[in-house]
């Protein structure tokens, strides 16, 4: 492998002088682990090649969607039927129908739900009908949970925010986060206390029922029964944002993984199989506020765009045809079961945690114990992260370029890629 990276260097200095920091979303800076952003050419299975060459076991899949991996062919080949037909209608299609139904086939809870473009779109438009439908205007988020950048939900953010070091986003008006209310996650004290104050008022909790943009943090201490007792108690709506757990951490999402239901959805991410799709629901009485059948606007060209829906109805098929959550906890078992031999060592103790759920991985560097909130993960080893990454990418493991971000492991990956995964860290931490 050619370790030269001197056109990526080249197309990133033409992308600075277009892009602000050079990039089309922040987080793709490498201004959490330092050093230059790599530019990619082209992806099969699991490797993704950089325009030098350089090859690459790839373990962020475009931030999650590529569960299959890059161009899996049942995807490829149904985007390209798809768009000898049309790429886009603005009108009704067979092919939104297909995917929906599919999707309601694996979580029948949600009887009702719209598609849209991203997840930004599918939380900010679930927030809106969840006011709609309670007539309040609060709402709950958890510090370190990102759900996309509308304006209300850019307090205390985490993922790309948190990685730049901000607490908000300039340019957001006091006004638009007003009614937002920042909680801590896992504290079940924390939210008792935000109800007892404001229970009456909160129109919704949105919460990651696995938080997975501040590495990963499972949900603990009953938090997410709590959160349904409260809603149920004060009459608000749970919102589960699926955008990153939703078709990979189990068939049925996180009301299966964790048995809680909530009362409306948003996916993103898998839902489109590599292409612009996402999509908010619910329960029929509370869907039923979107316009036209409601007085809660929401709109989009795109949405339920024929091309993504080929894709993602393809990634869900291709997923039941390979018993595709079978398969990744496997992989996962695989995962353990090598950091359990080579990272135990008394030499490591103190040094690196590890944690996994379904095809979601994550190693903290710098603690004993696995954080349980934003504070805790920042409180982490970042700068030991950064040096991991670097001998990740040199090794040819392509990773999220953050300590912010979790891993994904695809259908693709082999224990020989797992193994080295893990060598890395043994031999650098
Ligand atoms: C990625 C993500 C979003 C935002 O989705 P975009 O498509 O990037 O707008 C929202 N919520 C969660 C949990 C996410 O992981």
């Amino acid at each position: 492998m050619s370790v030269s990276r001197q056109r990526s260097a080249e197309l990133m200095g033409r992308s600075r002088k277009i892009f602000p920091g050079g990039v089309n979303s922040p987080v793709r800076s490498f201004r959490g682990v330092g050093g230059d952003p790599i530019v990619f050419s082209h992806g099969s299975g699991k490797y993704l090649t950089d325009v030098d060459g350089n090859v690459f076991v790839d373990f962020c899949g475009s931030w999650g969607p590529l569960i299959l991996g890059y161009s899996h062919p049942k995807v490829i080949e149904a985007v390209q039927k798809q768009a000898t037909r049309a790429l886009t209608f603005g009108a009704p299609s067979e092919e939104e129908v297909l995917l929906a139904e599919k999707i309601r086939s694996w979580i029948p809870q949600m009887e009702m739900m719209r598609f849209v473009s991203s997840g930004t779109e599918a939380t900010m438009s679930a927030i809106r009908v969840a006011r709609a439908a309670t007539g309040r205007s609060k709402f709950v988020k958890f510090e370190g949970c990102y759900h996309g950048h509308a304006d209300c939900l850019l307090v205390k953010a985490g993922s790309g925010l948190a990685t730049l070091g901000q607490a908000s986003s300039a340019g957001v008006p006091e006004g638009c986060v007003q009614d937002t209310i920042t909680g801590v996650y896992n504290s079940v004290e924390g939210i008792e206390g935000i109800f007892a104050q404001w229970g009456h008022d909160i129109a919704a909790v949105i919460v990651e029922p696995m938080a997975a943009n501040m590495g990963l943090v499972l949900p603990e201490n009953n938090f997410l029964a709590h959160l349904r007792r409260l809603c149920d108690k004060y009459g608000s709506v749970l919102i589960f944002d699926e955008v990153m757990t939703g078709f990979r951490i189990a068939r049925g999402g996180a009301a299966e993984a964790f048995g809680v239901q909530p009362d409306m959805w948003t996916f993103g991410k898998i839902v489109g199989g590599g292409l612009p799709a996402a999509a908010y629901g619910g329960r029929q009485s509370i869907m039923q506020h979107v316009a036209p059948l409601g007085r809660a606007y929401q709109a989009g060209t795109l949405s339920g765009n024929p091309l993504a829906m080929a894709a993602g109805l393809a990634t869900l098929q291709e997923m039941e045809r390979q018993n595709a959550f079978e398969k990744l906890e496997s992989a996962g078992k695989q995962l353990d079961a090598l950091v359990s031999a080579k990272l135990s060592s008394a030499k490591n103790a103190g040094k690196v945690a590890y944690v996994r759920k379904s095809s979601f991985f994550c190693f903290f560097f710098g603690t004993r114990s696995l954080p349980k909130n934003f504070a805790e993960v920042s409180a982490c080893d970042m700068a030991l992260f950064n040096k991991i990454y670097h001998c990740w990418l040199n090794a040819g493991l392509y990773m999220g370029p953050s300590g912010y971000e979790v891993g994904f492991l695809s259908t693709e990956h082999s224990p020989a890629d797992l193994e080295k995964l893990v060598d890395v860290v043994a031999q650098n931490v």
